[in-house]
């Protein structure tokens, strides 16, 4: 009665706090505030901070500094007309006009080219020399400065002459006149065009070469991107949630029923450390040790090189927090999304996000990630007297043992090819060893190729009418186990809409629409078989806690148990997993111990710590390399990250890591420091 109360009590809470921080936030961009918190109404001692201006930071350095810039490229404006400036960059293109005496550069930076023209004052169009052999001002031979060498020019900003206007270019009104070369470091001839689109240069040489590869505009706009939206992220954590920020160890001691770790030798025989997979544990024990709400980008080690598009290491910003609720985190996430959110790319998301069950969503669509901007396609129970009037055999053998059907229904299905259907359906059913039954709609509701010649026409149209099927559709029908008869028609009306994207305007969705849903009530425990053994695994981790009106089934049966586990799903992609976490020192031992069957000395540590009065817990996690891929719409996470590892080997390609050691060579006759 009292815990209902509360739980009102705070959602109102909740509630006003959203609406307040719609007007509140909208001023956040642009100004420090020294608002009180809605959270903890403390105000942020980092608002006093006053910041040098440019200006001001110029003026006080270059007395002393030398400079090697005053403007970038596209910073130059009418303003700049008859002044002299100083650019630093990479030569885009270069060309030397014969004999006659111009030459001109595109010189590059973050912000775009900009075009230099060197004329040499001392020769006349009828001198015969060849250009390249000018000297430039400052002693520079022009043939040295080649595509992709680093230069420093001092020169006079001019108008373009109209006619040379090049209405391309974001400078292209505007040239400037070469006084000084300052500083060329020429560039070896380059191993692919830097500035071919990306697609049409081969992924291993774009790794290999990452540092010109990152010369591309877009490297540079995606990193700046990521920069200023993890800025962001911190700053509303830090001024506004009051969050600490704390870093934790990478060595750390093995944990093992996780992912499989990388482990580092130590100075001890065979004793090692394990790179942390995330610093879970790390952050439940600063709960013990009184921080209030931690948080941290941190970097994750994860031997997962089996996985395309995951990355052996990558970034999380890891969040704990004692004494909230699981709304309460729930809210942070959002918050930090919403106010983070770069106008550029779509509006805002809509706060709060939807929530749904585990159970509802898998019953649904056949996946616990399911991409709500497909959400009226659904998977669909089919009561057991309908399909026994189909009268198929290897169904009625199915209804017989007690298993219960399910239907899908694709629209416009048969725009994909038969022939491509089939190869789809069947690359699931060999993988989920069971079968799918694919019925094309035809004219006036017939079924074609389909295995139910045997079934009455009244059959057919009333499966027609609870689908709401029509000619061109496809339906998919399978009766088994419910958990398997859902991943197999999740997996197929995954595969479906993937395909038909290509091919019908139906499937086309706004690239730009960003569907989030909060995932939540996960059943806290998965039955695996390992080497013929079966056994009870954690569905996320072991810390995560049981539901309370679940505790009774902990030791009766286990597969009854939902955990307090959120996950946050954005367009079909988990982006975000985090819990409530257990503080009960017993129950954890139990879990770990008696439930998954680990060795409990390897967590006592943290057994231990929840025993001195561990506060109520939980906290999460977002996975920054898939949020930034999917919100630049990105195909793969390596286009996120200045140096990933290759997908097919995880290796570093730049650097050919991993690498062999003798380890004999190291040890006290072989020493260094970094
Ligand atoms: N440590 C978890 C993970 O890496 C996230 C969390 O539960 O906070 O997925």
């Amino acid at each position: 009665m009292i815990l209902s109360n509360l739980r009102t009590v705070e959602s109102t809470l909740l509630y006003r706090t959203r609406r307040v921080t719609a007007t509140y936030f909208s001023s956040f961009n642009s100004t420090y505030t020294s608002k009180p918190c809605n959270f903890c109404r403390k105000r942020s001692s980092l608002a006093q901070v006053k910041f040098e201006t440019e200006k001001q930071h110029i003026r006080r350095v270059s007395k002393n500094v030398k400079r090697y810039r005053t403007l970038h490229c596209t910073d130059v404006s009418k303003d700049h007309v008859g002044s002299e400036q100083l650019f630093s960059g990479w030569v885009k293109y270069v060309r030397n006009l014969g004999k006659s005496s111009f030459g001109f550069l595109v010189l590059t930076d973050h912000t775009g080219d900009l075009q230099f023209v060197l004329r040499d004052q001392n020769k006349s169009d009828h001198q015969k020399d060849s250009f390249s052999n000018v000297i430039t001002p400052d002693g520079f031979l022009w043939s040295d400065v080649t595509a992709q060498s680093a230069m420093t020019i001092r020169g006079m900003v001019l108008n373009r002459p109209a006619t040379d206007v090049n209405r391309e270019m974001e400078s292209g009104a505007f040239e400037v006149l070469i006084n000084e070369v300052l500083f060329c470091n020429s560039s070896a001839p380059v191993p692919f065009n830097i500035y071919k689109p990306q697609s049409l240069v081969r992924e291993d040489i774009r790794l290999q070469y990452r540092y010109l590869d990152l010369r591309r505009q877009e490297m540079q706009k995606v990193l700046r991107f990521r920069s200023s939206v993890m800025h962001k992220m911190r700053r509303v954590l830090v001024e506004k949630l009051f969050f600490t920020e704390i870093e934790t160890p990478t060595l750390f001691r093995s944990s093992p029923g996780g992912a499989k770790e990388f482990l580092v030798p130590s100075q001890q025989p065979d004793h090692y450390f394990a790179l942390t997979q995330s610093p879970q544990q790390l952050k439940q024990l600063l709960m013990v040790g009184m921080v209030d709400r931690y948080f941290q980008f941190a970097k994750c080690y994860r031997d997962e090189s089996q996985f395309s598009d995951r990355q052996l290491e990558f970034t999380q910003l890891d969040l704990e927090v004692s004494f909230e609720s699981k709304e309460f985190i729930q809210d942070v996430i959002e918050r930090i999304i919403w106010e983070t959110w770069p106008s550029e790319i779509s509006i805002q998301p809509r706060i709060p996000f939807k929530r749904m069950s585990y159970d509802e969503v898998f019953s649904n669509y056949g996946t616990d990630k399911p991409d709500l901007r497909y959400e009226d396609i659904k998977l669909m129970k089919v009561p057991s007297d309908l399909l026994r009037k189909l009268n198929n055999p290897v169904l009625d053998q199915h209804l017989n043992a007690g298993y219960g059907g399910h239907g899908l229904l694709i629209k416009n299905g048969q725009k994909m090819t038969r022939a491509s259907v089939k190869k789809n359906v069947q690359i699931i059913e060999k993988e989920l060893r069971w079968m799918v039954s694919v019925v094309n709609i035809g004219q006036n509701g017939r079924w074609h190729h389909h295995p139910f010649q045997k079934a009455e026409n009244e059959t057919v149209d009333d499966l027609n009418l609870l689908f709401k099927s029509e000619e061109g559709d496809i339906l998919f029908l399978c009766c088994g186990p419910e958990d398997l008869v859902c991943t197999m028609l999740g997996r197929v009306r995954a595969n479906m809409i993937e395909n038909l994207r290509e091919v019908s305007k139906f499937y086309r969705r706004n690239e730009r629409d960003f569907r989030f849903l909060w995932v939540e009530d996960f059943p806290l425990f998965e039955r695996r078989v390992d080497n013929d053994k079966e056994m009870w695994v954690a569905s996320h981790h072991p810390f995560t806690a049981p539901r309370q009106d679940d505790m009774e089934f902990l030791e009766s049966d286990p597969s009854k148990v939902r955990g307090q586990h959120f996950d946050l799903v954005l367009n079909g992609n988990e982006i975000a997993g985090g819990s409530m976490r257990i503080s009960d020192s017993k129950v954890q031992q139990k879990i770990l111990g008696d439930i998954l069957k680990l060795d409990c000395s390897n967590f006592q540590y943290l057994i231990d710590a929840l025993s001195y009065g561990a506060p109520v817990h939980g906290g999460i996690a977002i996975g920054l390399d898939r949020y930034f891929a999917m919100i630049l719409g990105k195909k793969s996470i390596r286009d996120v990250i200045a140096f990933p590892k290759s997908n097919k080997t995880g290796a570093c390609l730049m650097s050919d890591a991993p690498s062999r050691i003798e380890l004999g060579g190291y040890g006290a006759d072989f020493t260094f420091k970094i």
